[in-house]
C-alpha cells in the first residue's frame, strides 16, 4: 500500500472524512517519509490530521508539543472517542494520571502523546524520550518562538534540542500566524532549513476586501450598510472604548440594533451582547479588538474596520471572522492620515524595547501598504503570508474598481518642499492651509505667508492635499514626529523627489458618491 492510500484510510476509517482538504495529503506524505515540514494554515485550516495521520501510521508515538495546556484534556478525549490510542502530560495531571500515562508509554501503547513545552525542558524528560520509539515531533503554535511577537513562550526556544538531540525524527512545526520575519525565526530556532514549507488556506474567496479613504465616516458607513447589509450581522472595531460606545449608541438611533463591546463593560453585559450577537440574525456589535476571540458565528455578513488595525495578521484575523458559512460576506475599512498618527504614538508610548517598537512600527508600515497600494488586494494579503497568489481576485475593490494613477510628481514636490520651508515640525492641516495660501492667525503669527510655498497649492482642493500627503506618508517620503503631536518631517527618501530625479505616482481618490452630501453636518 503506498503512504497516500494508508493515509486516505485512516482519513476515512478513524477521522470519518470523505478527503483530505488542501495540501493536507502533501504535508502528510511529506512527514511519513521522514521529513521535517513546516504548515502555515490559518485557524480552522486542519492543521491537527497533518500530524496525528503520520503519528497512526507511523511506528512509535507521536509527541506533540503544545502550550495550550488547557486544550490538551478535551484533544486527548476527543481522540480516544475516535479510539486513537492518545495521552498527555502536563502540570495538572496527578500522580496516578501521570504513573498510567509513563507505563503506557513504556509499553509502547500510546500513538499520541500531547507535551507541554515546560516539561520537555524538564530533566529526565529528554532522557525519557530517548528510550522511546518516536513516531515525530510535532511542533504546535510555532510562532511562539518568535520572541518578537505577541505569544512568546521562554520554554519554546529549548526546543532546538530536539533537532540536536533527535536529528533522525521528523520534525513538523505548524503556526497560523506568521509573517515572513516570524517564519524566518521558526525555521532559524527549530532547525527546519532543509524543511518544505506549506503555506495554503490563506485564501477566503467569498470574502470581498474593500478599504476606502475616511472622509465622513459615519456617512460613508451608513451608506455601506444601508445599501448592502442592511438586516446584516456584522462586526465593527474600532480603536477606542468610548468610540465604540458612541458609534453603537448612534447606529441605534439610526434604527440597526447596535451593541458596544469592549473590556471595560462588566462581564455581565459583554455576555448578555455576545449571546444577542450570536442568537439574532441582525445584530451588529461594535467593538475593541477584544470581541471575536473563539466566537464562532458562521453567518456573519460584514466586519467593519473605522480605524486602521495595527498589522495585516490582525486585519486577516478580524475580517476572516466574516462569512464563514462560506456565502458572499464584505470586509470593508475606511482609513486616514490620522489612524496612522494616532498608532504611531500609542506605538511609540507603550511598554517594550526599541526593537519590539521597531517591528510594531514595520507591521503597521505593512497595514499601511495594503490600504495604498492599486493592486489586487487579495494577491497582497495572501503573499503575505507568503502563499502564491494570481494577479487579480476578481473580488476586492482593486479588481473591481481598479485605482486610477495620476503623475503627482509636481504634488510631491510641492507638498515635500512645503514641509521643508515651514521647518519640519507641522502637520497636515497647517501644511495644507500654507499651500492653499490660507491667511490664518497661525499662519500669520509664524510668518509663513511670506515662504515661497505659501499658496503654491491653491489648484488642488483641500481633500485631495490630504491623500498626496498620507500617501507619502504611507511611502516612508515622510516621517511622522510624535514629540510634536505629529508634525512631519522629510526622509532620505523625499530627496530624490524633491531634486527632480523621481517620478511620483499616486492613487486617485475614487471620491465615494453621495458622501459629500452629507459633510458639514455633524
Ligand atoms: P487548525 O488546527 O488548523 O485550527 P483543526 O485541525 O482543528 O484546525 O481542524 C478544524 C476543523 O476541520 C476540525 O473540526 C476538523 O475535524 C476539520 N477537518 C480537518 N480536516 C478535515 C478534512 N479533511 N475533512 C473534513 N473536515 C476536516
Ligand atoms: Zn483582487
Amino acid at each position: 500500500m503506498s503512504t497516500n492510500s494508508s493515509a486516505l484510510t485512516v482519513l476515512q476509517s478513524v477521522f470519518g472524512y470523505d478527503h483530505f482538504r488542501g495540501a493536507q495529503t502533501e504535508i502528510i506524505d511529506e512527514v511519513l517519509d521522514g521529513r521535517n515540514a513546516l504548515v502555515l494554515m490559518p485557524t480552522g485550516g486542519g492543521k491537527s490530521l497533518c500530524y496525528q495521520i503520520p503519528s497512526i501510521i507511523r511506528p512509535g508515538v507521536g509527541v506533540i508539543i503544545s502550550p495550550l495546556i488547557a486544550l490538551m484534556q478535551d484533544q486527548v478525549d476527543a481522540l480516544q472517542q475516535l479510539g486513537v490510542r492518545a495521552g498527555f502530560i502536563n502540570s495538572s495531571l496527578s500522580s496516578e494520571d501521570y504513573s498510567q500515562v509513563m507505563r503506557a508509554l513504556r509499553q509502547g501503547e500510546l500513538d499520541l502523546l500531547y507535551l507541554a513545552p515546560e516539561r520537555l525542558n524538564q530533566p529526565g524528560t529528554l532522557d525519557m524520550l530517548a528510550g522511546l520509539s518516536i513516531a515525530l515531533f510535532a511542533i504546535d503554535e510555532a510562532h511562539c518562538v518568535s520572541q518578537w511577537g505577541h505569544d512568546f513562550r521562554a520554554d519554546y526556544l529549548q526546543l532546538s534540542v530536539l533537532q540536536q538531540r533527535f536529528p533522525q525524527i521528523p520534525r513538523i512545526a505548524l503556526t497560523a500566524t506568521a509573517d515572513a520575519a516570524t517564519r524566518h525565526e521558526i525555521i532559524e530556532r527549530l532547525g527546519l532549513h532543509d524543511a518544505r514549507q506549506f503555506v495554503t488556506g490563506f485564501d477566503r474567496p467569498n470574502i470581498q476586501y474593500r478599504i476606502t479613504q475616511k472622509r465622513n465616516p459615519r456617512q460613508q458607513l451608513l451608506q455601506f450598510l444601508r445599501q448592502e447589509h442592511s438586516g446584516d450581522a456584522g462586526i465593527i472595531y474600532c480603536l477606542s472604548r468610548r468610540k465604540t460606545e458612541e458609534t453603537a449608541l448612534w447606529l441605534q438611533q439610526q434604527g440597526f440594533s447596535a451593541l458596544p463591546y469592549h473590556a471595560g463593560l462588566s462581564a455581565a453585559q459583554r455576555l448578555e451582547h455576545q449571546q444577542r450577537f450570536l442568537r439574532d440574525d441582525s445584530v451588529i456589535v461594535v467593538a475593541t479588538i477584544a470581541f471575536g476571540m473563539g466566537i464562532d458565528k458562521p453567518d456573519v455578513r460584514f466586519i467593519v474596520h473605522l480605524d486602521l488595525p495595527k498589522s495585516i495578521e490582525s486585519y486577516y484575523q478580524e475580517t476572516g471572522r466574516a462569512g464563514r458559512d462560506g456565502e458572499p460576506a464584505t470586509a470593508w475599512m475606511v482609513y486616514g492620515l490620522q489612524d496612522v498618527i494616532k498608532l504611531r504614538q500609542m506605538m511609540d508610548g507603550s511598554q517594550g524595547n526599541e526593537q519590539f517598537k521597531r517591528l510594531e512600527r514595520v507591521r503597521l508600515d505593512a497595514m499601511l501598504g495594503l490600504c495604498e497600494i492599486t493592486s489586487c488586494r487579495r494577491q497582497a494579503l495572501r503573499e503575505y503570508f507568503g502563499e502564491q497568489a494570481p494577479d487579480t481576485c476578481g473580488n476586492c475593490d482593486a479588481c473591481l474598481n481598479p485605482a486610477p494613477t495620476w503623475d503627482g510628481t509636481e504634488a510631491a514636490q510641492k507638498a515635500l518642499s512645503c514641509v521643508y520651508r515651514t521647518g519640519q515640525r507641522f502637520g497636515v492641516a497647517y501644511l495644507i492651509e500654507v499651500l492653499g495660501g490660507v491667511e490664518s492667525e497661525r499662519v500669520l503669527h509664524n510668518g509663513h505667508h511670506r515662504v515661497t510655498t505659501f499658496g503654491i497649492g491653491s489648484d488642488i482642493d483641500k481633500a485631495q492635499w490630504q491623500s498626496v500627503y498620507r500617501q507619502l506618508v504611507a511611502r516612508g517620503y515622510l516621517g511622522v514626529d510624535h514629540a510634536s503631536y505629529g508634525g512631519l518631517y522629510l526622509s532620505e527618501r523625499a530627496r530624490p523627489v524633491l531634486r527632480g530625479e523621481e517620478t511620483v505616482l499616486l492613487r486617485i481618490d475614487v471620491q465615494e458618491v453621495s458622501t459629500r452630501s452629507g459633510r458639514g453636518k455633524r
